[in-house]
């Protein structure tokens, strides 16, 4: 049987400490737009998500009733540009969205968050066509779309990855397999990458939407595209991560994203660093969500005849737990500002956001879950889900040693401009 959080909880929606968290929330940074579409989430995630967040937890199945409202709110107008039925693809607006979305359930944040990512090849590399014809439907919230890059034998090396398409007189034939596809089972759009040119070293694979008819919970089998596996997952249980399977796939020409071959790999790379500021966001949410249920909880869990929040190791926990979670959500921001600018820093801020988030987030929530005592470790009270769900942030997306690789190359790259400090090393001046 599915139980209710504990009446202990109740807590949390109180005037007063509502207004508390609502103070901690504040942020002088953002614009009123930007403002606006985070109070849009908040309330949906408020009303719809947390409420049936631990129920879809336990069932582990696709919340359509959240999906509804998440089409209702226009929520998936934020990442998709104008022209197409967006809102203006703004990252940072996307990364306010997901966080909100993250705080009362990660599951339901990434599963709104994927659809960006699914989305970012087409909007990067796709054709004027291409674009009209998926991503008012996407922006719409009718058609739902995944993101088909790692294999069983190809993760953190993606570019290793064996799919095959083959050309066919004006088709397309794919086959092999996609792993861990967050949202594939239920994904009217599958962005898959596959291998095209198996003798190029740099234009080796190129990147194909594949459609599948009907939409939401009536979506429709197509010939040569199976779902082989659905997994059984830690965290993120709401939402269905499949293997996928092709076997002689045929697609029309029109569905190479771009037109051309031999650029997907440059077009996962780009969205990779358009969507990592997202899933650092989600992060954000897992750690705040759990930190606020922390907060709560310390200030009403008596022991030793008062609070524990009254005593200087719990506040520490608390307080170092403020401190991380602010410090990630301004990196998250930055990282977001620098990918709608455009920055040459784009691609370290992106990684930099990824991996400290994500590695805050699971400090965080580890903390909230001592806080929490033996009861935190119970899965009748919801914060060691937020734990669970946290973990899988520092996975996906580019492991966090995979960002620590991106941050480090950049650094590297960016030593010239220091050169004027070469004078104050112990280097020899032959070697400089
Ligand atoms: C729940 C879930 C959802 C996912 N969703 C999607 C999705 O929607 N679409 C998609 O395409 N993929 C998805 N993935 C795949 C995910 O991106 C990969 O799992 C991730 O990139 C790591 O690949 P791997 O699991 O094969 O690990 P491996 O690459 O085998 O890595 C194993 C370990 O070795 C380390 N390692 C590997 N290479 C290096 C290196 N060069 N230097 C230092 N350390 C290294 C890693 O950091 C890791 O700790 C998902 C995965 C999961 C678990």
């Amino acid at each position: 049987m599915i139980r209710a959080p504990h009446p202990m909880l109740d807590g949390l929606n109180t005037p007063a400490s509502r207004a508390l968290l609502e103070s901690l929330m504040t942020d002088p940074l953002l614009a009123p737009e930007n403002l606006e579409w985070r109070e849009r989430a908040r309330e949906v995630a408020d009303k719809y998500v947390r409420p049936v967040a631990w129920k879809y937890d336990r069932l582990q199945e696709y919340p359509w009733e959240v999906q509804e409202q998440l089409k209702a709110y226009g929520l998936y107008k934020v990442f998709v540009d104008k022209e197409y039925g967006g809102a203006g693809c703004s990252v940072l607006n996307l990364c306010l969205v997901v966080e909100e979305l993250a705080k009362a359930c990660g599951g339901i944040g990434v599963g709104f968050a994927v659809n960006a990512l699914g989305s970012f090849p087409i909007m990067i590399g796709g054709t004027d066509e291409q674009k009209e014809r998926f991503l008012p439907e996407v922006a719409a919230g009718n058609h739902l779309v995944a993101f088909g890059l790692s294999e069983k034998n190809a993760g953190s090396d993606a570019g290793g990855m064996a799919c095959s398409a083959v050309k066919d007189g004006d088709q397309w034939v794919l086959n092999g397999h996609k792993k861990w596809n967050t949202n594939g089972a239920i994904a009217h759009v599958n962005t898959i990458f596959a291998v095209t040119d198996p003798e190029s070293r740099s234009r080796r694979i190129s990147a194909f939407v594949v459609q599948r008819p009907g939409s939401g919970e009536e979506l429709g089998d197509i010939e040569g595209f199976r779902i082989a596996k659905v997994e059984d997952k830690m965290g993120i249980r709401a939402i269905p991560v499949v293997e996928l399977e092709f076997d002689n796939l045929r697609l029309d020409s029109d569905r190479l994203i771009g037109g051309r071959p031999g650029v997907g790999f440059k077009h996962a790379m780009m969205t990779l660093d358009k969507a990592r500021p997202g899933v650092a966001a989600q992060a954000v949410g897992c750690a705040q969500g759990a930190l606020d249920l922390a907060l709560v909880y310390a200030t009403n869990r008596v022991q030793f005849g008062q609070p524990i929040a009254s005593k200087q190791m719990v506040q520490q926990l608390l307080a170092d737990g403020a401190q991380k979670v602010a410090a990630a959500r301004q990196l998250v921001h930055a990282a977001a500002r620098h990918v709608d600018a455009g920055t040459k820093e784009a691609n370290k801020y992106a990684a930099m956001a990824k991996c400290f988030a994500t590695d805050v987030a699971m400090e965080v929530t580890t903390d909230a879950v001592q806080i929490f005592g033996g009861y935190g470790f119970m899965r009748d009270y919801p914060v060691e889900k937020y734990m669970r769900d946290a973990k899988i942030t520092q996975i996906y997306e580019g492991t966090n040693q995979v960002q620590r690789l991106v941050i480090a190359r950049n650094l590297i790259k960016e030593a010239s401009k220091l050169d004027h400090l070469s004078h104050y090393m112990p280097i020899p001046e032959d070697q400089r």
